[in-house]
């Protein structure tokens, strides 16, 4: 940890990831005199400064160094893996636009996030008497009277409660994008979310200030939480240091980003709230920048990796360059963190990034969720600048995660600090892993992919998305977890006090043309595999309709029909599944490449780099190609340097981990190495899935399912997020109640509880 230790003989500081064009910034501490030099390593190492402990250092070769700090009486060692920069131009992402599911797996999911997840969002949204995570479209039309010079109400709930109207909004402009096929009850939804759009989209623009600012909790009197009279908003100055808590870009972010989906939605037709988000972008450029503007970071990130991801919207809406000037105010951002003014009272810390500049930051610390979105911003900025210093950071600090700070379920952060990361390699199985955080890694490994365009990227976000996220949200899609611990022993709940994930699972889930395809300039990259009718637009000068026929993860057939419009010659580029992305866990028997691979009936042998089997000819409508990716029941062990895995398995099918559940055994034997382990179909068991048997060491039956599915058996469970919190009455009821919060003893007998879903079991 990088925390501000008194100093201490020789520590050389973390293991980072250094872009030959650039150069690594050298933090290092001792009590006496200290001199760095180059220990091993394949080329030569210039420090700027060799006695200085704060100095930078640079390679002209790359390949693995190890850099020594040499004190008095000890030294300390970092490595540094000195990488070449990645290609010059970025993969092209893909936008969301209508298109259909076909997949037994996804159908599912998709269903129930449409037809009752989302849906009970808005209602509760769309309540003002709610008591447990208050401030939903109340609060816009309290604003809006305001605005108007009318008697408003008082602003309610937390001061960043805007943001799960806005996701939510993308999030039905997400779910009006994929086809109904005839499904009465994905349509009854669609209406529902037509209607709603029309009332709501009204009551937000009326909140937005004449300048094109929005928050409401900056429009609105606060209700003062200590009592007494209201907090007046006229006291808030916008961008304050005073307010850095206040969210202000965490919601504006969301709202920019709710716009390119609704835009994209509408078929480019109704530009209300486009318009809207732009104004609101112009706003924050025109106040924030290098002086005359004024500096200014956010102390809940989102707006950075929101500012770039309107700016390149507008940029391919608009073209002219109008979105690059968003891109701009974004690295601003960026780069005012720890150098912005500063208020001495909560500035500099871990707990949102600003403890270093972004670009000297090698390591994930603090929240969690701030830290995703800090990095995914980075690499949006690492793309648009080619900076080599931000390509060292946001692939140092991937690496960090991924090798030390990753959960095998993709999720991450311990929560052993304030809802974030602990050390390196403290993984224990009663994490935090806030769905927001699995949402963050998400966009944090997509940009990778695009930046990098390598496959193993998405290795990494699919595993995110089938298990930690997935497994957020129950079955029905009526209950949802905000934390997701490995060790699952808490029901999921209707809605949270802290209700910042509600919007962020549905909209990030459903936008699956973006995660299935991602453009080159020669080609399409095929990334994920789900059954559906995409149309890919603007690939080798022609659009694409790209079908894809198949069970995955269920089955590892597939068929993926390329109807160009035009005949054209271009490149497929199909990801062939790498599950050793991180160094933390082994995977045995190994189960990589290809099966088969048959381009219109005839074997190909095709050559794989950076993770994709790439065939290139001339296309034309109808052509097929059909591959096969091998499934295996895997088992898992993690690397020694995690305690809470130690002579424990976890078991892996495809991209799929399992749980060992309560409602099947005692989950508290053991599965010893040698028991035989098959996959079966149940179309009986959970909506039907591929159940893992085997046999514990009594001999007994083990039976394991996915983590999407656990924990939709267990009645008994007490609400993750307060005692009533597990009931719609509570919410949807006549009256709202104010939840009791547990009492000590029963806080105390939840934390005795045992596990009732566990991911990793004895072996012995
Ligand atoms: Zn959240």
């Amino acid at each position: 940890m990088a925390s501000e230790d008194a100093p201490v003989d020789a520590i050389a500081g973390v293991d980072r990831v250094t872009i030959q064009a650039g150069k690594t910034y050298l933090r290092g501490k001792a009590a006496s005199p200290a001199t760095w030099s180059k220990e091993s390593g394949p080329g030569q190492v210039a420090f700027q400064d060799p006695h200085s402990l704060i100095t930078t250092a640079t390679f002209d070769k790359p390949g693995s160094y190890v850099l020594k700090l040499k004190a008095a009486n000890s030294s300390s060692t970092l490595n540094v893996s000195v990488e070449t920069p990645p290609p010059p131009q970025q993969l092209e992402a893909v936008y969301t636009r209508n298109f259909k599911i076909d997949s037994k797996f996804w159908n599912a999911r998709a269903k129930v996030l449409i037809a009752n997840w989302i849906p009970h969002c808005i209602d509760v949204i769309n309540r003002n008497d709610v008591t447990l995570g208050p401030g939903g479209i109340d609060n816009f039309i309290e604003a809006g009277k305001k605005l108007r010079a009318e008697p408003a109400g008082e602003h309610k709930g937390y001061v960043f409660s805007n943001a799960w109207v806005h996701q939510t909004v993308e999030a039905m402009s997400v779910a009006l994008m994929i086809d109904p096929q005839g499904d009465a009850d994905i349509a009854a939804a669609q209406e529902k979310f037509k209607a709603t759009l029309e009332d709501w989209i009204p009551k937000i623009l009326a909140a937005q200030e004449p300048d094109g600012y929005l928050q409401t909790a900056f429009t609105l009197n606060r209700v003062n939480s200590r009592g007494g009279a209201a907090i007046e908003s006229n006291k808030f100055v916008h961008w304050d240091s005073k307010h850095r808590g206040d969210h202000e870009g965490y919601t504006a972010g969301y709202f920019l980003e709710s716009a390119i989906n609704h835009y994209q939605m509408s078929g480019k037709k109704d530009a209300r709230l486009y318009n809207a988000a732009k104004k609101l972008a112009d706003c924050w450029h025109n106040n924030l920048g290098p002086a005359p503007r004024k500096p200014w970071y956010d102390g809940h990130q989102e707006m950075e990796q929101a500012l770039v991801r309107f700016g390149r919207f507008v940029n391919d809406m608009e073209g002219g360059g109008r979105g690059d000037k968003y891109i701009e105010t974004a690295k601003f951002l960026l780069d005012c963190r720890y150098t912005a003014a500063v208020n001495p009272d909560r500035d500099r810390q871990e707990y949102d990034q600003s403890h270093l500049p972004v670009t000297q930051q090698y390591e994930a610390v603090g929240h969690a969720v701030r830290a995703t979105y800090t990095y995914s911003g980075m690499a949006d900025v690492a793309v648009e600048t080619h900076d080599p210093d931000y390509q060292s950071a946001v692939r140092s600090l991937w690496d960090n995660i991924v090798n030390k700070k990753y959960y095998l379920t993709g999720g991450i952060g311990s929560g052993e600090t304030s809802e974030g990361f602990g050390p390196n390699y403290s993984l224990r199985n009663n994490a935090y892993c806030e769905s927001c955080s699995s949402c963050g890694m998400v966009f944090f490994h997509w940009k990778m992919n695009l930046a990098y365009h390598d496959a193993r990227y998405v290795d990494n976000y699919e595993e995110t998305m089938y298990n930690a996220l997935l497994g957020s949200l129950d079955l029905e899609g009526k209950h949802y977890y905000y934390t997701n611990p490995l060790d699952a022993k808490m029901a999921r709940s209707t809605w949270h006090t802290c209700p910042c994930c509600v919007g962020n699972i549905p909209r990030t889930l459903l936008m699956v043309p973006t995660w299935a395809y991602a453009k080159a300039t020669d080609g399409i990259c095929v990334n994920m595999y789900i059954g559906s009718t995409i149309t890919v637009e603007n690939v080798a000068g022609t659009d694409i309709e790209m079908v894809q026929e198949t069970d995955y993860p269920w089955n590892g057939k597939i068929a993926v029909t390329i109807n160009p419009k035009v005949p054209k010659h271009f490149s497929v580029r199909l990801r062939v599944p790498n599950r050793t992305t991180s160094k933390l866990y082994r995977s045995t028997p190994e189960v990589n490449g290809l099966v088969s691979l048959t381009v219109n009936g005839a074997r190909v042998k095709p050559v794989i780099e950076k993770g994709y089997a790439t065939v290139t000819r001339n296309w034309k409508a109808g052509d097929k190609i059909e591959l096969e990716l091998p499934l295996k029941v895997q088992r898992v062990t993690a690397v020694d340097k995690i305690a809470s895995t130690r002579g424990k398995v976890a078991l892996r099918y495809g991209p799929l981990i399992y749980n060992f559940e309560k409602a099947d055994q005692d989950i508290t034997k053991a599965l010893p190495p040698s028991s035989a382990l098959t996959p079966e179909w149940r179309g009986d068991l959970l909506g039907g899935l591929m159940a893992i048997n085997g046999k514990f060491a009594d001999g007994s039956k083990m039976l394991a399912i996915p983590n999407y599915a656990r924990l939709n058996r267990d009645k008994d469970l007490p609400p993750e997020a307060g005692p009533l919190a597990a009931d719609p009455s509570f919410y949807m009821g006549p009256t709202a109640r104010q939840p009791e919060p547990p009492s000590v003893a029963e806080q105390a007998q939840r934390r005795a509880r045992t596990p009732s879903s566990i991911i990793w079991i004895e072996t012995a």
